[in-house]
């Protein structure tokens, strides 16, 4: 790796709040030689695989946190800052980083900002985003739970708006991802809404889409997580049964947060 290769590297960490990487101790440098095998003298018995010792760890393995001690939500937005890391950034008009109460029990995590949560830097503000309020508000009240957009926490995989909508290609959904690990475990909410299989495979891995892993309960570091339909799947006209299922998983999710 050329020293510039290094540089850019070990910035990248640092971007990602890594500040500790370990050392290990060279690796053996030589295996035995093929000289040292049995000379002709002896008998043709196959000598045993040489012992290959393991390269030793020179320190205890400390593993670097992703999450910065003492995170919060303004330090995440401020380490992004006018973030370059990717070509993202190219034609993106604001970061879209998330909004909504910063101590919610309920996160929804969407794929990329679109033109309008672009032009605003908010996320899901526009048509969609108007469904999404429209499920979280009408849900709840037509199951007696008190609950508000401005409740819930809204963000996306990718805070910047990939250029004709298209879905993020991995290496920026690995990038971006990082900072949205950061906002899940300060907000540490009691349950995760991923909507499409975009967020579903950012938070859970996995090559499984929405209808495979839609209605049943996951996890992320341990918080429950429910995979639905995203909103903008189900404005297509044909997608009404999809509407109905969504009703369904938003219903799951609420009762188990609010009973
Ligand atoms: N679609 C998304 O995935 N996110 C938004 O913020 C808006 C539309």
């Amino acid at each position: 790796m050329s020293p510039e290769d290094l540089r850019a590297r070990l910035e990248f960490y640092r971007d990602l709040g890594i500040t500790q990487i370990y050392r290990r101790a060279a690796a053996i440098e030589a295996l035995p030689s093929p000289a040292a095998s049995p000379t002709a003298t002896e008998p043709d018995i196959p000598s045993p695989p040489p012992l290959v010792e393991m390269p030793r760890i020179e320190h205890p393995i400390e593993l670097p946190s992703l999450v910065p001690s003492g995170d919060t939500l303004e330090r995440i937005s401020a380490d992004i800052g006018d973030c370059k890391r990717c070509r993202l950034c190219k034609d993106r008009n604001k970061i879209v980083f998330g909004h909504g109460d910063a101590q919610a029990r309920l996160v929804f995590v969407g794929e990329g900002p679109g033109a309008d949560e672009d032009a605003q830097g908010l996320p899901f503000v526009g048509r969609a985003g108007q469904l999404l309020t429209q499920m979280i508000e009408g849900t709840s009240a037509k199951e007696g739970i008190p609950l508000k957009r401005a409740d819930v926490y809204i963000c996306n995989v990718v805070k910047c708006r990939p250029p004709e909508n298209r879905t993020p290609e991995p290496d920026e959904m690995e990038i971006c991802g990082q900072f949205l690990f950061r906002q899940l475990s300060v907000i540490k909410p009691k349950a995760i809404c991923a909507l499409g299989s975009t967020a579903a495979k950012a938070l859970l891995g996995g090559k499984d889409g929405v209808t495979k892993l839609r209605g049943k309960w996951h996890k992320w570091n341990e918080i429950p997580l429910m995979v639905t339909y995203h909103p903008s799947y189900l404005l297509r006209p044909y997608n009404q049964n999809a509407k109905r299922e969504s009703w369904e998983d938003l219903k799951k999710i609420l009762h188990f947060i609010y009973d």
